[in-house]
């Protein structure tokens, strides 16, 4: 097994270019060294051509375990907009065309919302862990809203318009240490840790 790697530091890949999840991820986990794809040399865009949430993390992770030979992990997130039916779900990246950004993504889902008056949503993340070929899936769910109009500069993606539950301020609105204690993300890895330390 590849997780534990010279001088009592911890290494896990992380199969992502994202440089924000990166960063969230390493922020959730103090005591591993998270590498990403750019560590391994690898700039291949992996094509999540899944139809789940599960499927896509999937493919990611396995990508890096046949390219390297090394245990991994990988994770897709989605947002399911009760009133959209569960949309954006699967296709939250690209939700306003292949090359849009988040704000256009934010501004599709305000669109299609504008008469919704159920405004509820939740975050879904899927975490894959590869180990030893082998996968483990590990989730995190947060309920919310989506509300009307953007707040805050924090974050990313649609955190401007998402309040969890219980809260009275987006995503966007809180800062990294907040979100991270609270997210899907978050309790996705919550429950990988959980497994990492039974090994
Ligand atoms: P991914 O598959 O994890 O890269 O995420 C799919 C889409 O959901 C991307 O458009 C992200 O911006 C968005 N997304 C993922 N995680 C978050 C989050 O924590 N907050 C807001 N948007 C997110």
């Amino acid at each position: 097994m590849n997780l534990t790697i010279m001088n009592d530091i911890k290494k896990l890949v992380f199969s992502t270019h994202n440089k924000n999840k990166h960063a969230e991820l390493q922020a959730i986990l103090p005591d591993y060294k998270i590498l990403n794809l750019y560590d391994l040399g690898c700039d291949t865009e992996i094509q999540e051509s899944g139809t789940t949430l599960e499927e896509n993390a999937f493919i990611k992770a396995e990508f890096v375990y046949k390219k390297y030979a090394i245990d991994c992990i990988a994770d897709d997130t989605g947002l399911e907009v009760d009133f959209l039916n569960g949309a954006p779900g699967v296709h939250s990246a690209r939700y306003a065309g292949d090359s849009c950004d988040a704000k256009a993504n934010v501004q599709k889902l305000l669109h299609n919302m504008q008469d919704a008056d159920n405004r509820s949503a939740r975050f879904k993340t899927v975490i894959v862990l590869f180990l030893d070929g082998k996968p483990y899936y590990f989730n995190g769910i947060i309920e919310g809203t989506i509300i009307r109009e953007p707040r805050g500069n924090n974050g990313f993606g649609y955190d401007p318009v998402f309040v969890p539950k219980g809260y009275d301020k987006t995503f966007a609105q809180m800062d990294a240490k907040e979100k991270n204690t609270i997210s899907h993300r978050a309790l996705a890895v919550k429950h990988l840790v959980e497994f990492l330390q039974k090994l």
